[in-house]
């Protein structure tokens, strides 16, 4: 990742790599685990057998690895505190969760929400000679059309371009957050929209992408109510992308992107987007070329900083999905 003048932790693109067990099925099924975690940064396929195979990069090294036996509480910590927190000090940011369907993206996201959240909480009470007002919004994109979460009403919102605030959804539900059990509430309104979504189109959860933002505006008390530049304001985003397998189906079978297959866009925008950013690059940066990357334009660039969690699925039979993955996680690093 592009490293910023002032060092290691000032790092804006961070990028990790999470392993998951065997599922319940998989070690029923007695498959092979090819891969390993060698170190802390470096993830290895030991499985070379076939002559193919050797053509491949069989070593991947990252801002971090984690092993199926870490915690959550483990990859929040060292992949993704860092990046999120900065938003009290008034820097956006987003952590984002890539993988193929079923590696763990939700497990893991939902995992760091809260702890942020918690973290975020307790940073409150810690500081009460400035005052905090935190707001809460939710949205799904589904075939490149968003959703709020936060409402029982199913239309979609439309995306307008403020000279001010650059892309808004418009009307968008944001709430504003009082508490730890009010957080928990509106997450228990996202899931159930999530769940109705879910009865009327297949798979949603696997070919949507589902952000949560939390938008944080502070002052100090001492000025309050005068004109002052001691006001920050910053967004964080929590992202769990759609499942990576159809980005790389998409990919396998030529660059132009198939009619309808909308859920791609998001995802490989996404893709190019964070690519360009990593290498520092200053040119265009397509982030019109899709909602996702519209919606979260001023989280992404800029000064703004970002975790990518890239969850494996362990087992052989997911290897092609696991190399894609990685190959993703090299071109953000
Ligand atoms: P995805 O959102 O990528 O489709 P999920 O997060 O829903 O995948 O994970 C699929 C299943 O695997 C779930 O039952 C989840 O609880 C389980 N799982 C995922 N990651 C882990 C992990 N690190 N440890 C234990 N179970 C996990
Ligand atoms: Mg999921």
């Amino acid at each position: 990742a592009m490293q910023g003048s002032s060092g290691r932790e000032e790092e804006r693109i961070l990028v990790s790599v999470r392993l998951r067990p065997l599922n319940g099925k998989e070690a029923l099924r007695k498959e092979a685990v090819d891969w390993e975690c060698i170190n802390g940064n470096t993830i290895v396929y030991k499985n070379n057998l076939s002559p193919e195979r050797s053509l491949y990069p069989n070593y991947f090294t990252f801002d971090r690895v984690f092993r199926s036996d870490c915690t959550t509480r483990q990859v929040y910590e060292e992949g993704a505190k860092a990046v999120v927190l900065s938003v009290v000090s008034g820097i956006n940011s987003s952590v984002f969760a890539y993988g193929q369907t079923s590696s763990g993206k939700t497990f893991t996201m939902s995992g760091i929400t809260e702890y942020t959240m918690e973290d975020i909480f307790d940073y409150i009470q810690k500081h009460k000679e400035r005052d905090f007002h935190l707001k809460f919004s939710a949205m799904e994109i589904y075939n490149e059309s968003v959703r709020d979460l936060l409402t029982t009403d199913n239309s979609l919102l439309r995306l307008l371009d403020d000279p001010e605030r650059g892309t808004v959804v418009e009307k968008l539900t944001e709430e504003t957050l009082r508490d730890w059990d009010h957080f928990k509430e509106l997450l228990a309104m996202c899931e159930a929209q999530r769940q109705i979504g879910e009865t009327f189109l297949n798979e949603v959860s696997s070919r949507s992408h589902q952000i949560l933002r939390l938008t944080i505006e502070s002052s100090n008390r001492e000025f309050l109510g005068k004109n002052n530049c001691s006001t920050l304001s910053a967004t964080l985003n929590f992202v769990d992308l759609a499942g990576s397998e159809r980005a790389s189906q998409a990919l396998s079978a030529g660059s132009r992107l198939k009619e309808g297959s909308h859920i791609n866009r998001s995802l490989l925008t996404l893709g190019t987007v964070i690519r360009k950013l990593s290498k520092g690059q200053t040119g265009h940066i397509p982030y019109r070329d899709s909602k996702l990357t519209r919606i979260l334009q001023s989280s992404l660039g800029g000064n703004a900083r970002t975790a990518v969690i890239c969850t494996l699925s362990p087992a052989r039979s997911y290897v092609e999905q696991s190399r894609n993955t990685l190959l993703f996680a090299s071109c953000a690093k």
